[in-house]
């Protein structure tokens, strides 16, 4: 066990997940630690009901701590996020749930701690069978729920992050997303914890409070003890612990530099994406969350190029229904209105929503019943979503994308579901737009060799490289043993993009880029000049992409992507565009590592 007195070489480094941009420096405040494993013992019949009465206590206990944590939320950006901590309650208020714990007491005289390991393992089991980063993300909430019934059950005290008095970097060993919301900004500099991706819920939150962030450091809360001083980049995903005086100088700059350049950056937001000789260019935001519109407008998109709706089937007990969506999308549509709001609809597999809808586990999922092809089978679900789409579009403009598509007749299936949903709706005389544009999106090898023919039925395309470099390079998006061949700059890559900008051009159809690519300021003029003419993007990546962008003109980055597209290797392209970059912008070059 760590105590106070631990001590810790100088430059301790410890690598994880970053999860939200900046350098942040300052002692560390343990809200928690790795808590010991559940116990599971039997108990003697006669213990039975006392140990359901302590589980039935705990859970109250729980409650009465979540409800406590709501009404504590000062930070009025905070308070969309409500959802989530109803999302605890919700699992704390399961019946299944708590019956099966109880169950578990009763019949098989186990102890509550353990009856309530097992319950959460039985649900932890579904959420791993899982592919999607973001959707096992949602396995967090379930921990975060397990965790605080186990704490409460052993009477441990639970800290809460208004005890912080100091100014302070918070960790934990899994942040739940009540304490995450709780956080005084002027107090906490940046947040860290053993557990949590990407895509969990605190991550959302610590990017959406712009506090530095980094999460999965493993065992990181078992090793460090409380008030050293530690250095975080949310960029790298790197923690660095008791630093040296050379260390800490090197950071200090770096954290200054960073945000004299957002000081820089934040100059751009207002101005328009143009290249130097006029070339207008739309920069808008990937979204997974109505509560990140206000985010992305205040870092200057102009719209919002993929709506991940994902979100909203999960962290539910049952499917949302068509008013459950209709609110969601509306407040989109609405908040982004004037601008566009592009909605793909559902890219997950059956499996990842609920069991019963796909019973068997796919050996290969990543090449299953995923995406368009799932929402082809399950068509009532398909055209519900359609239906609250469509009628989100009476509140704004709206359009919808269709992922993962290989053929044209799932284009043409996908258009005559969107037909009859639009059909009802007319005899319903329930308003929307009846010219709602129709996007494809281009991430399978197949259908950009088959770009021009899905380009004469689609009103615009939308390129995912992040599953177009996975599927036509056949390296898994999440396997590190392969990511070195994970190539952005793949001559593979680079003339499936031209091929894609070409038949949209002749077609006369728009073209944009939603795939990591467009976020990296390395790969936007090359995007650019390849012929995309819109990139949606991780909002925070806005304002940098249109400062670079800002710096070209249409002629210079099209040469740009010609002189890559002369490359016979990735490695000899990147090379050269480094070098391109470096030159041109020396400052930008060495803050985002571009
Ligand atoms: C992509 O594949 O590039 C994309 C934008 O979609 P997702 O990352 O959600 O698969
Ligand atoms: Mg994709």
């Amino acid at each position: 066990m760590v105590s106070e007195k631990t001590r810790i070489d100088e430059d301790t480094c410890f690598v994880g997940i970053g999860v939200s941009p900046g350098i942040a420096i300052g002692e560390v405040f343990f809200l928690s630690r790795a808590r010991e494993p559940g116990v599971s013992r039997p108990i003697p019949a006669d213990r039975v009901a006392a140990e359901i009465a302590l589980f039935r206590e705990a859970v109250a206990l729980s409650k009465k701590q979540l409800l406590e944590a709501k009404g504590r939320i000062i930070d009025k950006r905070m308070h969309k996020h409500l959802f989530i901590i109803d999302a605890h309650l919700l699992i704390l208020d399961d019946k299944m749930f708590l019956n099966d714990t109880v169950a578990r007491i009763r019949d098989e005289q186990l102890n509550a701690e353990g009856a309530v390991k097992s319950t959460l393992k039985k649900f932890q089991k579904l959420f791993d069978s899982i592919q999607d980063e973001y959707l096992r993300d949602r396995k967090a909430d379930l921990d975060s729920v397990g965790d605080r019934l186990i704490r409460n059950l052993r009477g441990e005290a639970i800290r809460s992050v208004t005890e912080i008095r100091e100014k302070t970097i918070l960790a934990a060993h899994d942040l739940s997303p009540a304490d995450a919301m709780q956080i005084d900004r002027d107090r906490v500099f940046g947040v860290i914890a053993d557990q949590g991706g990407r895509t969990s819920h605190t991550a959302i939150l610590a990017r959406s409070l712009g506090i530095p962030a980094v999460f999965g450091l493993g065992n990181f809360s078992s090793l460090v003890p409380n008030g050293v001083a530690v250095i975080i980049d949310g960029g790298s995903g790197m923690v660095i612990v008791n630093p040296s005086d050379a260390t800490f100088k090197e950071y200090l700059a770096k954290k200054q530099a960073l945000e004299y350049s957002e000081i820089q950056l934040a100059r751009f937001r207002d101005l328009p994406t143009v290249t130097t000789d006029g070339q207008r260019i739309r920069l808008r935001a990937n979204i997974e969350f109505p509560l990140e519109t206000a985010a992305a407008l205040r870092q200057g998109a102009e719209g919002v190029g993929l709506y991940r709706t994902e979100i909203m089937f999960l962290g539910r007990n049952t499917l949302p229904d068509e008013e459950d969506q209709l609110r969601e999308l509306r407040e989109v549509v609405a908040g982004m209105a004037p601008h566009p709001v592009i909605i793909r609809t559902l890219d997950i597999g059956g499996e990842k929503i609920l069991p019963e809808l796909s019973p068997h586990r796919e050996a290969n999922p990543a090449m299953g019943l995923r995406a368009v092809r799932f929402s082809l089978r399950e068509t009532a679900l398909f055209k519900c979503q359609l239906r609250a789409i469509l009628r989100a579009s009476h509140y704004g403009r709206a359009a919808v994308m269709f992922p993962m598509i290989s053929s044209l007749p799932e284009v043409r299936a996908c258009r005559s579901c969107l037909e009859e949903a639009m059909a009802e709706l007319r005899q319903e005389g329930i308003p929307f737009d009846p010219g709602i544009p129709v996007g494809v999106m281009v991430e399978i090898p197949a259908a950009v060799m088959i770009a021009d023919l899905l380009a004469a039925e689609a009103d615009f395309f939308s390129v995912g490289t992040n599953d177009l470099i996975q599927y036509g390079l056949a390296v898994d998006r999440g396997n590190q043993s392969v990511a070195y061949l994970y190539q952005p700059l793949h001559p593979a890559v680079l003339r499936m993009l031209r091929q894609i900008a070409r038949c949209s051009r002749q077609a006369g159809i728009a073209a944009a880029v939603c795939g990591e690519m467009a976020g990296d300021p390395l790969y936007a003029p090359v995007l650019i000049g390849l012929g995309f003419e819109e990139l949606s993007m991780n909002a925070h990546s806005i304002p940098v992409v249109k400062r670079v962008i800002r710096d070209f003109s249409l002629r210079e980055v099209q040469e740009l992507a010609a002189a890559l597209e002369r490359f016979e290797t990735a490695e000899k392209s990147r090379e050269f565009l480094e070098q391109e970059m470096r030159r041109r912008f020396p400052d930008l070059f060495e803050i985002f590592r571009m």
